[in-house]
């Protein structure tokens, strides 16, 4: 089977489980969208809900690119790592007044503003800090992401974005906000995304809403179609790099820009996923009545995503070469759902090989927990092993 190239020596040295960061994979695809946005009027906001970590976060930052942040620690994180307050965008449904005032504090580029109520709130802050909030309305617009439900978020019946019906009624709260400053819209459809057409629907919405804003008088100097390009988890090997040129490319062909107008990007996962591997040793191979289980030493506290959202994750046994065999991953946590794959191919695993779970390095390591009283997986980097 063909695997990942993992300095396994090094790794046997290691306690398990551990989050391995491809530190040079990371660097490429960083490369592959500062040349695909070069000389272009598109500006990058990394989500770093994906993946905090300070290593990786600095590594983003050191490009130039600007940070998505859907919490007020996550805008302090951003801060400490480098990325630059003029390039901070705040989205969230529930920003708490102390989180606000992060961002007001810290002169953010931009909030991605969720609700009137919301609008009010910040209204109040910023004049009670004499302060303009530039504000981006985050739209829902209803289309559906084709993508698990639970990381669906355009749909109009969901928890995010204010609805096209109530635009109206925003608007006037807005004029009667004199500390705010409407700058833009905001779209953000879903996570995962990989069909095409989702993205193409996404820019007819854009453009409806663009002329209605447009005959309203409204300029909207800034366009953010949200993050949600997608990465192919079956082959990391074959395909480590998420297609980001022809993603702008689609956005370029179908949502030509007016003069003054700049295009927001939020990638998370399509930058960091594919860089990181959770790496993993086989406790026990236990016999099932039908089935072999590989009982392994992370569990679903160390990446939920397969429990959560039954997401697959492809998995490789990084030091046996014999004969593959089908498997049950599974971790030690007491929970039925803390499986990684039923039924997979794996090379004949013994207790002590190491197992490498692969594209994790979004919604992975930050979404760790220590239910059971277990301790944060480490993470290691490739540049420094
Ligand atoms: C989660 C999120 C993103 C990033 O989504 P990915 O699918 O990881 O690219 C971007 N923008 C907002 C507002 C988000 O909530």
């Amino acid at each position: 089977m063909i695997k990942g190239n993992f300095p396994v020596q090094k790794f046997e040295q290691l306690n398990t489980p551990f989050y391995y960061y491809d530190m040079e994979l990371l660097q490429t695809t960083l490369d592959t969208i500062k040349k695909a946005t070069e000389n272009k009027p598109i500006h990058i906001h990394y989500a770093v809900k994906a993946n905090a970590n300070p290593r990786i976060l600095k590594e983003i930052a050191t490009r130039g690119f600007g940070a998505d942040c859907v919490s007020g620690n996550e805008i302090l994180a951003a801060l400490e790592n480098g990325f630059p307050p003029d390039k901070i965008v705040f989205a969230g449904v529930g920003k708490s007044d102390r989180e606000i005032q992060i961002g007001l504090d810290n002169n953010i580029f931009c909030f991605n503003a969720e609700s009137i109520p919301e609008l009010e709130v910040l209204n109040t802050h910023a004049a009670a800090k004499g302060k303009t909030a530039k504000v981006a309305l985050r739209i829902n617009p209803n289309i559906d992401a084709h993508t698990h439900k639970y990381i669906t978020t355009g749909l109009t019946e969901n928890k995010f974005g204010i609805s096209r019906q109530h635009l109206p009624q925003t608007l006037k709260v807005i004029n009667a906000s004199p500390n705010l400053r409407l700058i833009g819209i905001h779209l953000h459809i879903g996570s995962q995304i990989t069909d095409p057409q989702t993205f193409e629907d996404l820019c007819v919405k854009i453009n409806e809403l663009r002329e209605w804003f447009g005959a309203q008088g409204i300029p909207l100097p800034v366009i953010n179609a949200g993050g949600g390009l997608g990465i192919n988890y079956r082959h990391p090997n074959h395909i480590p790099i998420a297609g980001f040129e022809s993603h702008f490319r689609l956005f370029e062909k179908n949502l030509p820009l007016q003069e003054g107008q700049t295009l927001h990007f939020e990638p998370g996962r399509s930058i960091v996923a594919p860089c990181g591997t959770l790496i993993t040793r086989v406790l026990f191979v236990k016999e099932g009545l039908r089935k072999k289980f590989l009982i392994v030493d992370a569990g679903m506290t160390d990446l939920i995503r397969p429990a959560l959202y039954q997401a697959f994750h492809h998995i490789e046994n990084i030091t046996s070469d014999r004969e593959p065999e089908p498997y049950d991953v599974a971790g030690p946590i007491c929970e039925s759902s803390d499986v990684f794959a039923e039924q997979i191919h794996l090379n004949n695993s013994t207790r002590g090989d190491l197992i490498a779970i692969r594209s994790a390095g979004a919604y992975g390591e930050i979404m760790a927990s220590r239910y059971n009283c277990r301790d944060l997986p480490l993470s290691h980097f490739s540049d420094r092993l």
